[in-house]
């Protein structure tokens, strides 16, 4: 026998926002087909009004996740819960949550007016009026209304978008998922696009849920962002505490560029601090989590991020430093990608400002590699 959920009341997402709504609760999320695992046990809190996204390469989960969301795929187990009412047991069109995909999903033979009215021909309590006043104020709110009487084939793809957009946000829904929206557009439209997705968002103040594979797009774009890997969330914060602060492999190498190198653990003073050897020069980094050390020492490995290399003239003193000699210089404008090897064989790259005349970096030279101990962390050997 189906266990009895609590229905979701009469709720509009007007009302569940009005009342500081749209908070999500995902609780020992999980779905399997057949014998694949596609969600592993999500517990997830994304707070209302939040833009927050779900990040990961393709196939770990992310889509999923929002189908059991929107009430397209039902979990295996688990919970998906809206302001505190569990919403497994009720269809997709009666939860106060829409979705806006990669696709778009227009009718093709309606004008954009017509498109986006289309979810509002059955709301209850709105009269002609009323429905014109919202199509209006939505197309004003993504800026087309000059194309309303436009069909989807002649409109761009970016204006399709703003239509999808739309089309999701005049049933002023609790919650918005977005499916990859910015994936069928060319990159300087994408670029653009997200800035307005941003604006859009602070103003009608709905919660988002943003899937996407593109790490520019979730560290610009999100207030919290969660990466998954085969199923799971594997770190989530705000973009920058992901980002400067990466717990594992995985999280560090996906999101931005990353140096990792081989170390070997030689103590740890109880605080967060490590001592490691980076070929034969004692180090002291950060550990990223609880799971950076074991007691007794060993390998492991340290991740720092390539604008936090320091470089100095051969030579120079001081903590956390290492030999290394220049291997290749890359000028890409603001900055210089540069390459040196260390004595024991292995490559980091440090990105310099090009704020100066600085003639010193040149194929071959010897330099000095500072590693910041804050920028320097031992990351997590498994989670
Ligand atoms: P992408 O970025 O490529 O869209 P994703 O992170 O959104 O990937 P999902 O679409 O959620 O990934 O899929 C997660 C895993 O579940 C994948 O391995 C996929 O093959 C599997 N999967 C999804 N739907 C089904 C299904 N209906 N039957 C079997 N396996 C499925």
């Amino acid at each position: 026998m189906r266990p009895t959920v609590p229905r979701l009341p009469a709720m509009t997402g007007d009302s569940a926002r009005r009342a500081g709504g749209g908070g999500i609760d995902l609780v020992g999320l999980r779905k399997v087909h057949g014998d694949a695992v596609a969600v592993d046990g999500i517990d997830l809190r994304v707070e209302p009004g939040e833009f927050f996204s779900l990040l990961g390469p393709s196939g770990c989960g992310k889509t999923t996740t929002l189908r059991m969301i929107g009430g397209f795929d039902a979990p295996t187990s688990g919970r998906v819960l809206l302001d505190g009412v569990d919403l497994v047991g009720t269809p997709a069109h009666r939860r106060p949550i829409n979705t806006v995909f990669q696709s778009y999903a227009l009718f093709p033979h309606l004008s954009v007016t017509e498109n986006v009215g289309y979810g509002l021909r059955w709301r209850r309590g709105l009269d002609k009026a009323d429905r014109q006043t919202r199509v209006a104020n939505a197309l004003e709110l993504v800026r087309l209304t000059r194309l309303a009487e436009r069909r989807p084939d002649q409109l761009s793809g970016g204006e399709q978008q703003r239509v999808a957009l739309a089309r999701a946000l005049v049933c002023e829904p609790a919650v918005l998922l977005l499916d990859e929206p910015l994936g069928a557009l060319d990159a300087k439209l994408r670029k653009t696009l997200r800035t307005e997705l941003i604006e859009l968002q602070r103003k009608v103040g709905t919660t988002f849920v943003f899937v996407t594979h593109d790490q520019e797009e979730a560290l610009e774009m999100s207030d919290r962002l969660a990466v998954m890997d085969r199923g799971q969330i594997v770190q989530c914060g705000r973009p920058k505490d992901v980002y400067e602060a990466p717990r594992t492999e995985f999280v560090a190498d996906f999101l931005g560029l990353a140096n990792l190198l081989d170390v070997t653990c030689l103590a740890q003073d109880g605080s967060e601090r490590a001592q490691v050897r980076l070929g034969e020069f004692p180090l002291t980094a950060t550990c990223a989590g609880p799971g950076s050390f074991a007691p007794e020492s060993g390998p492991g490995r340290v991740v720092i991020r390539p604008e936090r290399v320091r470089l100095a003239a051969a030579g120079a003193n001081g903590a956390n430093t290492v030999p290394a000699i220049v291997d290749n210089l890359v000028y890409v404008g603001a900055t210089t990608q540069v390459l040196v090897r260390l004595p024991h064989g292995p490559a980091v790259q440090a990105l310099v400002v090009n704020d100066s005349d600085r003639d010193d970096l040149r194929t071959g030279v010897p330099v000095t590699l500072t590693l910041p101990v804050d920028s320097l962390r031992l990351l997590e050997r498994s989670l």
